[in-house]
């Protein structure tokens, strides 16, 4: 579940609550009209747009910011190989040992104080059948963790963490050149979540 704030021109931002699968809608939605897009890493993101201002005839930003009601969460690296144990095995179940929770996804097990962790922050969800899977949640927050970017001091390099480097003849263009390299891996992301995810999202509201 997600806070959803949409801003408007007026300055009269409406909030409200989004469902992972309206969540999802929007992303989409964004995706196909070509909206820029980008993951905040609490596993939240932020949907922007012009749009003409009929009164004025002059292009306003629009936004829509979804964050996840559980709270912030920074993700460590051992955050990302349980998302990967996860997202790999065919069956993932949470159990009880000694009155703790217990993931076990395949072979792989996820000890009582990271189950919590992954539960308690709505990382992962379960499916019809029982079995566990990553939230949208989950999965905005490890792109965005994977895609830091920045310009450099004097404004002309551009790197991001997933080894992304470019060398742009001004300020100007390393500002766009960043810009373009978070609206691909973000277009990249809504491409990839497959026709189960979807299926999964939409069967769970
Ligand atoms: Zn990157």
């Amino acid at each position: 579940m997600f806070t959803e704030i949409v801003s408007s021109h007026d300055g009269n931002d409406s909030h409200g609550t989004a469902t992972e699968s309206h969540a999802l809608t929007l992303l989409r939605r964004a995706y196909n009209r070509g909206y820029a897009i980008e993951a905040t890493g609490q596993g939240g993101v932020v949907i922007t747009w012009r749009r003409i201002a009929l009164a004025t005839h002059r292009p306003v930003l629009r936004s829509i910011t979804l964050t996840p009601k559980l709270g912030p969460l920074t993700l460590t690296e051992q955050d990302l190989d349980h998302f990967r144990a996860i997202d790999s095995a065919k069956i993932v179940s949470l159990g009880r040992r000694d009155g703790a929770r217990i993931i076990t996804a395949g072979l792989y097990e996820i000890a009582p104080e990271h189950t919590d962790r992954l539960v308690d922050h709505g990382l992962v969800a379960a499916d019809r059948n029982g079995s566990l899977r990553l939230t949208l949640t989950a999965r905005l927050a490890a792109l965005a963790k994977k895609h830091v970017s920045a310009c450099a001091p004097q404004g002309r390099a551009v790197t991001c963490l997933c080894g992304f480097t470019v060398h742009a003849r001004s300020a100007e263009e390393a500002t766009q050149r960043q810009q373009a390299h978070q609206a691909r891996v973000s277009a990249e992301f809504v491409d990839s979540l497959s026709a189960t995810f979807t299926a999964a999202v939409a069967a769970a509201c």
